[in-house]
């Protein structure tokens, strides 16, 4: 299977505001969940779900809790819904992948959304997706759409 370049994330207001909530209220810990949508090259969030972030250290790190994943994978199958991918915050300020998200990226299709957020509020939202082979994150431009 293979995938195709995504060029844009279009992520509705409403959503984008469920982002900034969902980080403020975890912090000064990271928050966590998962992207629901459509499209391919053109991607479009339909759906943000929280998830409990499961991580030992959450003010640092972010751990999707694995049974509300296969819960939500299982309920999606079968569907023109599926999840695109998944969100967290950075407590310092920063929407930059860390070296831990780095090494926590294997799959080629999933979108990242991070969410820089301060004591003072969200401070940057970004996208990026990690394509197979690529050393790197490559940043997706997010569409208010
Ligand atoms: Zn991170």
């Amino acid at each position: 299977m293979t995938h195709p370049m995504i060029e844009v994330l279009h992520l509705p207001v409403s959503h984008i505001e469920a982002l900034r909530e969902a980080a403020a209220a975890a912090y000064p810990d990271e928050c966590c969940g998962l992207l629901v949508g459509e499209g391919a090259a053109a991607l479009t969030v339909t759906e943000v779900i929280p998830v409990l972030n499961v991580a030992e250290t959450p003010e640092r790190a972010f751990a999707i809790d694995p049974q509300k994943q296969f819960d939500v994978l299982r309920a999606t199958r079968g569907t023109d819904r599926r999840v695109i991918g998944h969100y967290h915050s950075h407590p310092n300020g920063h929407a930059i992948p860390s070296a831990r998200d780095l090494a926590m990226a294997h799959d080629p299709a999933a979108v990242w959304v991070v969410v820089g957020i301060t004591a003072g509020g969200v401070s940057e939202m970004r996208a990026f997706v990690c394509p197979a082979g690529a050393p790197a994150f490559v940043e997706v431009p997010i569409d208010a759409g």
